[in-house]
């Protein structure tokens, strides 16, 4: 089977929201009527995380778990579901429901003559001093190194044609930047403004020290992007899959 679409979440400690999480994701696709999958991507958590994903892929053929061997960070997640996806389109979301899934149909509708189109979280759930100033000033030099002007590439809620995320080798916090990186595979880009809610359960996992990181990439980011379409010799590992499952049809 080659789904139409695959979905694909990270999550780390997020054991309150795997269950929500996979009913408003699949209340969403099943009513888009194209065929799926979802591949949530576990990666290291200690929490009950785990044998949450494992009860929900029990039950349903779409839902596929990989689950690391350790805590590899959010690119690796994504990395792994890239390289596992079989759709033709590939749509990427947090796993704390601060996305919402329903705007999946909007952003896929967006995506039939575009390569990629990216969530922008316009009327943010996140504090103003810590989160949302530094991601403006972050997101307008990210557009003057790139090329790509965007308001906001740190949304996860995205939908990228699978051929311009599946060769880039990625390295470790690539993921803010993957609209640059993807673009150079397939340059018609959109944005789309997206709903963004709260954190209800568990904790984020970044702070501060993520915004000094930032600016560092941003200062290189040409060479980052090059580096992702280019990368030659063994690639280094990004990440070590301990566990793979599957839902197995009924
Ligand atoms: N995440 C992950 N690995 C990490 C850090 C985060 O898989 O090392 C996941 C996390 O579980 C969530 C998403 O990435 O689903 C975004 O993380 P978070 O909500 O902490 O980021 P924020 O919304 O605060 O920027
Ligand atoms: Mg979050």
């Amino acid at each position: 089977m080659t789904p139409d679409i695959s979905v694909v979440v990270p999550l780390y400690d997020e054991e309150s929201n795997v269950e929500p999480l996979y009913h408003e994701l699949t209340a969403v696709m099943r009513a888009l009527d194209r065929s799926y999958e979802l591949i949530l991507v576990d990666d290291g958590s200690r929490d009950g995380t785990f044998p949450r994903l494992a009860a929900v892929c029990a039950r349903d053929p779409h839902v596929r778990v990989i689950r690391f061997s350790r805590n590899f960070g959010q690119t690796a997640a994504f990395a792994a579901g890239f390289a596992h996806a079989r759709g033709r389109w590939i749509v990427t979301s947090d796993g704390d429901l601060q996305n919402d899934p329903a705007d999946i149909p909007r952003l896929l509708d967006v995506a039939r003559d575009h390569d990629i189109v990216c969530g922008w979280r316009k009327y943010r759930k996140d504090a103003y001093l810590t989160r949302q100033l530094p991601s403006v000033v972050a997101n307008w030099l990210l557009g003057i190194a790139s090329g790509i002007p965007l308001h906001d590439n740190g949304c996860s809620l995205k939908v990228f044609r699978a051929e311009v995320v599946k060769p880039l080798a990625l390295a470790p916090g690539m993921h803010r930047y993957l609209p640059a990186l993807a673009s150079q595979l397939g340059g018609r880009v959109a944005e789309v403004v997206v709903n963004h809610r709260p954190r209800r359960f568990g904790r984020s996992k970044y702070g501060l020290s993520r915004t000094c990181g930032v600016v560092c990439d941003i200062v290189r980011l040409r060479q980052l992007m090059r580096q992702a379409v280019e990368r030659t010799g063994p690639a280094p590992r990004l990440y070590e899959i301990a566990e793979m499952i599957e839902g197995a049809p009924h």
